[in-house]
């Protein structure tokens, strides 16, 4: 008998991936669940896999984040489980390689309807699944995850109130969204500590300009929680700030 097709689900809410391995069993799938990210990489590593379920939410991180790393190694479709509906989450998952979205709660049988598709499409339906990308063919990868570093690299969700950088969601507070949010609007510019007050706070004579040094401050430290090596707000001395235009 030929192998059934594999599926990873990364998924930690132990009801919902229940729910997708019977659906998937019961479609002809042979699924395997983990509950986190790293045991997902794990699995990866370990095997090959026709398709990859991913949360978006998991305890570990973030199923973008997951997909980033899987995609420096691997071409294997992916799709997004997400409990929010935003384009944000929409875009930066389909600019991360994923190949479809499915936003909860959905039902079972959709889920497996698209699974079907997606395999059908990645690999004319009865043929093996799509041979993993080596590590070594990794180096030559097309730029699909790497554009993020350019125009990409910080994407804003305005309805959420919320900015990602380099795939992963900024905490940020409501000052420092409004000023990241400025700055990433107009790369390049330099805004003066006055421009940046005026787009940032509600009544900007109340405050000292130094609330904007303290507040970018703030920034530069989760931007660099994120990215250590790299410091994309610019200091121009005497006139403000700006981020660095889009290389
Ligand atoms: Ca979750």
């Amino acid at each position: 008998m030929a192998e059934l097709p594999r599926i990873l689900v990364v998924e930690d809410e132990p009801a919902i991936a229940d729910t997708l391995l019977y659906a998937l069993r019961t479609e002809g799938f042979a699924p395997e669940w983990c509950a986190t990210g790293r045991a997902g990489l794990a699995a990866l590593a370990a095997k090959s896999f026709a398709l990859v379920v991913l949360d978006v939410g998991l305890p570990d991180g973030t199923g973008f984040e997951v997909c980033r790393t899987i995609r420096k190694a691997s071409a294997v479709p992916v799709i997004f489980l997400t409990a929010r509906n935003t384009e944000l989450d929409r875009v930066l998952g389909l600019e991360l390689g994923g190949d479809d979205y499915l936003v909860k709660p959905f039902s079972p049988r959709e889920l497996t309807a698209r699974v079907k598709a997606i395999l059908r499409r990645t690999n004319g339906g009865s043929a093996p699944p799509p041979a993993l990308v080596t590590t070594a063919a990794a180096a030559v990868r097309p730029a699909s995850v790497s554009d993020l570093s350019g125009a990409n690299e910080f994407i804003v969700d305005d309805e959420g109130c919320a900015i990602c950088y380099r795939g992963a969601a900024l905490e940020l507070t409501r000052y420092e969204f409004r000023l990241l949010k400025a700055l990433v609007a107009k790369p390049g510019r330099v805004f003066s500590r006055d421009q940046l007050m005026t787009a940032a706070w509600e009544d900007p004579g109340a405050s000292l300009d130094r609330t904007v040094d303290a507040h970018i401050k703030t920034l530069r430290a989760k931007l660099r929680a994120i990215a250590p090596e790299d410091d994309p707000i610019q200091t121009h001395r005497g006139l403000g700030y700006s981020l660095r235009a889009v290389r």
